[in-house]
């Protein structure tokens, strides 16, 4: 029996029945001679039937898709210009939302679904925490919540509407009196985001996956390799652009129109040292008309400012916070977090989205250099879907059957050229 998966056992198999990850983790040993780190015992073995990978970007797109193919059998390299976690990179916060509710875009309730069981699975084997379930508090427009009750109802997924005094009966730090009804999701909650990458690149690289730190190109078709290293060839069999907010740049032609990347600034705001009701244990994240928040793990209460649409060049863009967006943080936490009102920002965050013209994701072959596979345009919501998005782009890689109608929706082809609002 191999010790690789077999066609029938699929990655692209698992994902659509929800089985767990296990199976295809579960593949015996031997190192590769390439890693850096010791690949430990117990590393799946190089699978000769499957190509090499390079994988471009160690964000929640690369860094669990690297994972994934390795533990499918591939040889697998890594490449990041700024390395796992990186401050610049999209998924480098400290933390990041997950939420089921997605109105009536089922495909990503079920990708959210399967992540958090995945997120649970992955803490585990990881040895160090990186899920807080809290759950969410949000508010929608009279039909939104018709189609996300009815939506919940048919895949099962627990919920409650809540009237304000309600809300302020479980939760009385937070004040929703301005609303008629709340949606309160208790699956969900916050993940860790830098110290994700940085565990998922530790694993790759325990099973026996290779990292460099690199800035990599595609090259030219019909060239020795799919891309350069540094200016230097990699030979593979396939390769992974996985650039986030850089794609644009990697992919000018192709995808100069189609993401664009503005700006985005979070304020933490420290709690009073005696008050822990703002801690994840006794508070859900909250997503209104106004902003989003997720509550305090251990950085303080995480608030999203609300700015207009401005670009941001991911490698020189200026990451101070703006005075401005302090003030309006500031008002948020008066209507919604009255015992908040004159604690201190302990902490900010500037980082820039990547948005493609309709939110869904960009995954595809790129059309005119063979080997080459394109995917981002996380557009605001992606990184909660990470060990999701790695099984599935591990399984497209390696070229495995899967759900045409999924693949479609994140195709070139079904992406128009967008502009910054
Ligand atoms: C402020 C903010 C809040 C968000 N909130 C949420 C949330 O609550 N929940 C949620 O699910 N999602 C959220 N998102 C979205 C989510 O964070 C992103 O969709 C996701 O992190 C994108 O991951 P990525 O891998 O595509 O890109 P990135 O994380 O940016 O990774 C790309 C990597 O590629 C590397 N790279 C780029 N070009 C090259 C090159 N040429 N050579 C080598 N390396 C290269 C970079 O160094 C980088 O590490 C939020 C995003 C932002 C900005």
């Amino acid at each position: 029996m191999s010790d690789t998966p077999s066609p029938a056992l699929t990655r692209r198999g698992l994902l659509a029945t929800g089985a767990g990850l296990g199976a295809a983790a579960a593949l015996s040993a031997t190192s590769s001679a390439r890693a850096q780190v010791s690949a430990r015992p117990g590393a799946p073995a190089i699978n000769r039937n499957l190509p090499d990978v390079a994988v471009v970007g160690a964000g929640a797109f690369g860094g669990w898709a690297a994972l994934s193919l390795r533990e499918a059998g591939a040889k697998v390299t890594l490449v990041d210009a700024y390395g796992p976690g990186n401050p610049r990179a999209s998924s480098g916060d400290e933390s990041r939302l997950l939420r089921l509710s997605y109105g009536p875009r089922e495909i990503y309730t079920r990708w959210a679904r399967r992540a958090q069981a995945l997120w649970e699975q992955r803490q585990e084997e990881f040895g160090t925490r990186l899920f807080y379930p809290n759950g969410s508090l949000r508010t929608m427009s009279a039909d939104a919540l018709a189609e996300q009750r009815a939506l919940f109802d048919r895949l099962s997924v627990p919920y409650e509407v809540l009237s304000p005094d309600e809300v302020h009966a479980r939760w009385p730090q937070v004040d929703f009196s301005e609303y008629e009804t709340v949606f309160y999701e208790p699956t969900g909650g916050v993940v860790k985001a830098r110290e994700a990458m940085v565990a998922a690149s530790e694993a790759f690289m325990h099973k026996g996956g290779t990292m460099k730190i690199g800035h990599a190109k595609p090259a030219a078709a019909g060239g020795s390799a799919p891309l350069t290293v540094d200016g230097e060839p990699l030979a593979c069999g396939a390769a992974l652009f996985a650039c986030g907010p850089w794609l644009p740049r990697v992919f000018p032609e192709l995808l100069g129109d189609r993401i664009v990347t503005p700006r985005r600034e979070i304020f933490y705001v420290g709690s009073p040292i005696d008050d822990h009701r703002y801690r994840w244990e006794h508070l859900p994240n909250i997503a209104d008309s106004h902003t989003y928040t997720a509550a305090d793990v251990d950085y303080g209460t995480k608030i999203a400012a609300n700015l207009r649409d401005v670009p941001m060049d991911p490698d020189d863009g200026d990451r101070m916070a703006s005075g401005f967006l302090r003030a309006q943080v500031e008002d948020y936490v008066a209507r919604r977090f009255p015992g908040l009102v004159g604690q201190p920002i302990v902490a900010t965050r500037v980082c820039q989205v990547e948005l493609s013209d309709n939110g869904h994701f960009i995954i595809d072959r790129h059309p005119d250099l063979p080997g080459v596979w394109i995917a981002g345009g996380g557009s605001g919501h992606a990184f909660k879907m990470g060990p999701t998005i790695g099984e599935y782009l591990a399984a497209r890689v390696l070229d495995e059957p899967g759900d045409s109608a999924t693949d479609a929706l994140f195709a070139l082809a079904s992406h128009k050229a967008r502009t910054h609002e």
